[in-house]
């Protein structure tokens, strides 16, 4: 055993399409890496062919957890059922807690360039599943950026070293947008008990597996960390950019089926029907 976190698996996800035809790569969520948990699945875009996003998320719904909205180029349009109408910019963060349910759409608001970011689904406990849909829109401004020796983050959610995340999460997670130089070995210290993947997007990281052997994570792909203790990475020589998503693992089964995430079956059942009577979403 070791007394650091230590690698566990590496995925360089699996390119999809999803809304009405967005094009994008499943980083989490998917048949080689499953959730890690409270993180249900992690969506990455990253293009410059209108073709591949113009069309967007159209109105759809949601049921039993968290989506949590990254952009880092472009402009997404969001509207929803509750009357909520946004655009989000470069840096901002949308932060959306479905609870019992939703609909909303997502559109790009641009005919060319690059559309760039995350989509990150969080899980609900039980006993939040059913809570008031609630929206949090976080200007990039409202984010508070830190730097240390060889580089920097912008915490998104959570406490890092001095600074607290706008977002609230309802369950207690750590999300950071982390930039590190070439060459900088980064060691942080996650929470007890907490899971943990970083999802590389820019760049590469390398870290040592629980016998020590050194693995290189270029971008983009997933690196799962096992263990507790402090974890590091070392970037590569451009350097890395990296998603850093740390949660309290919720430990409840996950009965998922499309935009609906609960921990049965009949309470999946329930969501599709209430979805059908138009009822999912009302008061
Ligand atoms: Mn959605």
């Amino acid at each position: 055993m070791t007394d650091n976190r230590y690698l566990v698996a590496l995925s360089p996800g699996m390119p999809t399409t999803d809304g009405a035809g967005v094009k994008l790569t499943r980083m989490v969520g998917t048949p080689h890496l499953d959730m890690v948990d409270p993180f249900l699945m992690l969506d990455r875009i990253d293009s410059d062919d209108p073709d591949s996003y113009i069309a967007g998320f159209p109105n759809h719904p949601h049921r039993g957890f968290e989506t949590v909205t990254i952009m880092l180029e472009g402009l997404m349009r969001h509207n929803d059922s509750v009357g909520n109408d946004g655009l989000l910019k470069p840096g901002d963060v949308q932060w959306m807690t479905a609870g019992r349910g939703i609909i909303h759409s997502e559109l790009p608001e641009m005919i060319e360039g690059r559309l760039k970011g995350f989509q990150l689904w969080v899980n609900l406990p039980s006993d939040k599943k059913m809570m008031p849909p609630s929206y949090q829109d976080i200007e990039a401004d409202r984010v508070p950026k830190v730097s240390f020796e060889g580089g920097g983050a912008r915490v998104i959610s959570g406490d890092f070293m001095d600074e607290t995340g706008p977002a609230i999460s309802q369950t207690p997670i750590r999300l950071l947008d982390v930039r590190l130089d070439a060459g900088t070995a980064w060691t942080t210290e996650p929470d007890d008990g907490n899971d943990l993947f970083m999802c590389v997007y820019e760049g590469e990281v390398s870290g040592t597996d629980v016998e020590g052997n050194r693995h290189t994570v270029e971008a983009p792909a997933v690196a799962v960390f096992a263990g507790q203790g402090p974890v590091t990475v070392t970037a590569g020589p451009d350097g890395a950019e990296i998603l850093y998503c740390e949660g309290q693992p919720i430990r409840e089964p996950v009965a998922k089926y499309g935009p609906f995430v609960m921990n049965t079956r009949e309470e999946l059942q329930q969501a599709v029907d209430d979805f059908n009577r138009g009822t999912l979403a009302a008061g």
